[in-house]
């Protein structure tokens, strides 16, 4: 009998409901503060910036599971399920006992995870009778997957793409443009956010940070428009939930139940999404499950970050988020996992790391193209280099099972592939790519400038 190496699911078989972890969290994460007051926040203070229904989302600590609307679904179908594959030919490579296998997000036309829950905040939007949306974009991906939504749904789009990405990686922003969106560097000059970093620092490269607060500076002075935010937020993660819980049906359907769920960390929505539905079980019934979130060296907030209230961006418009930071103007160097330059990490996980449901991993970036090129050669596939953070993870995993001898199933998550990446793998090859050390005094020096509640 050959091995069976893909499991897809009907289009009946598509959840229909994204599962809400803060339901059967034991401690539930702490509110987000006003930052002026320090008054936990309600979902009509955030649907200044959101739109309602995420608003309410984000805070409900009640429903365990939460409708997909059809609208939504009807577009989920396009491009799901996507295939859970195990991935035969890197246990070979490997030597390893154990058995891998990788949920493969990159296989819908925006080429990442991110398109889940793209397509419901575009949807939630149109629906309250908004026209216009914003947000910010670290190497594109987000920004390309909410373009798409916002035409689809019939919105105007305005992205801040993180500056040196776009220098850098100019073809997601000609994506974006290809789907009717506008495109600016951040820090840029049109907002006042912009502006008063740019005369800081002139030769300022951008973050997530500097994006988040100039797309919220556009979305509260221009009438009948929401941002949008592509990661690090509780119904963001919701939204990503449809992605473990398809993988629960296909390890089923292998036979199998996951010892390790592993995800590349950003702002955490592609970690949450696949290990939400496995936690579950963890949570009410005792299950044993390690989760392991995979972040760069150079940006190591689960690692060595604090948890403390923070604002979301470097201006400090977002609410205080209680969270494992480095600091909101933290400035992490250019690594080409552009996805990951995040300060922060999301609410819910950073009480499940503090409650010791699951635990971070830094990985220096010559270890992670080492592994997206060992992938690449096995699997066949190019992995955003965001992704390889939860490859080399898995890789280390794996590893420890040879030494072991221990058969154990490990599931990690492709949040995306890396073919407009393909000069980062150039440098890679020709030598040049280096790694990048964050010293205690850095980490403590931006550590200062978290505020004080
Ligand atoms: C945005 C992105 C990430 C990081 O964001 P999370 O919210 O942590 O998932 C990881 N991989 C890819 C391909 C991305 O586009």
């Amino acid at each position: 009998m050959t091995k069976q190496k893909k499991f897809l699911l009907q289009e009946n078989e598509i959840p229909t409901q994204w599962y809400n972890i803060q339901a059967d969290m034991v401690n539930k994460p702490m509110p987000p503060l006003n930052p002026a007051t320090h008054e936990p926040l309600v979902a009509e203070d955030l649907a200044h910036i959101f739109n309602m229904e995420c608003s309410k989302q984000e805070l409900d600590q009640t429903h365990a599971w939460i409708d997909i609307p059809e609208e939504v679904l009807d577009k989920y179908k396009f491009y799901r399920s996507t295939p859970l594959v195990r991935a035969y030919e890197l246990e070979k490579a490997l030597d390893t006992p154990a058995h891998i296998y990788f949920k493969n997000e990159s296989t819908n036309p925006l080429g990442s995870h991110k398109i889940n829950s793209a397509l419901p905040q575009c949807y939630y939007c149109k629906k309250e009778g908004v026209t216009n949306v914003t947000t910010e974009t670290g190497a594109g991906q987000w920004g390309a997957a909410l373009s798409y939504a916002a035409k689809i749904f019939g919105l105007e789009a305005a992205v801040y793409q993180v500056k040196i990405s776009l220098q850098q990686k100019p073809y997601r922003s000609f994506i974006m443009r290809t789907f009717g969106a506008t495109v600016e560097g951040s820090p840029s000059m049109s907002t006042r956010a912009g502006k008063d970093i740019i005369t800081k620092d002139p030769t300022h490269p951008g973050s997530l940070g500097t994006a988040i607060s100039e797309a919220i500076e556009l979305a509260t002075t221009t009438p009948n428009c929401k941002y949008t935010l592509g990661s690090v937020l509780n119904h963001v993660g919701l939204h990503q939930t449809v992605i473990g819980l398809e993988a629960e049906k296909q390890m089923a359907m292998a036979g199998e139940y996951p010892d390790t769920v592993i995800a590349c960390f950003g702002g955490g929505s592609n970690f949450g999404g696949i290990a939400f539905p496995f936690m579950r079980h963890t949570l009410n019934e005792g299950k044993h499950t390690e989760f392991i979130a995979a972040e760069p060296n150079s940006c190591p907030k689960l690692t060595r970050g604090k948890f403390e209230y923070d604002f979301g961006d470097e201006a400090g418009y977002t609410p205080l988020l209680p969270m494992y930071t480095l600091g909101h103007d933290f400035k992490p160097a250019n690594i080409h996992a552009g996805g990951l330059r995040y300060h922060g990490a999301g609410m819910i996980i950073s009480q499940l790391i503090k409650d010791g449901y699951m635990h971070g991993v830094d990985i220096p970036q010559l270890e992670t193209f080492k592994a997206g090129m060992l992938f690449a050669q096995t699997e066949g596939i190019i992995p955003a280099p965001e992704s390889s953070h939860a490859i080399a993870a898995t890789i280390r995993e794996a590893l420890k099972c040879k030494l072991t001898g221990e058969k154990k199933v490990i599931l990690f998550n492709l949040s995306g592939h890396g073919l407009l990446d393909m000069v980062a793998y150039d440098s890679y090859i020709n030598g040049d790519l280096t790694n990048y050390n964050v010293t205690d005094e850095e980490i403590a020096h931006y550590l200062e400038d978290v505020p004080k509640v």
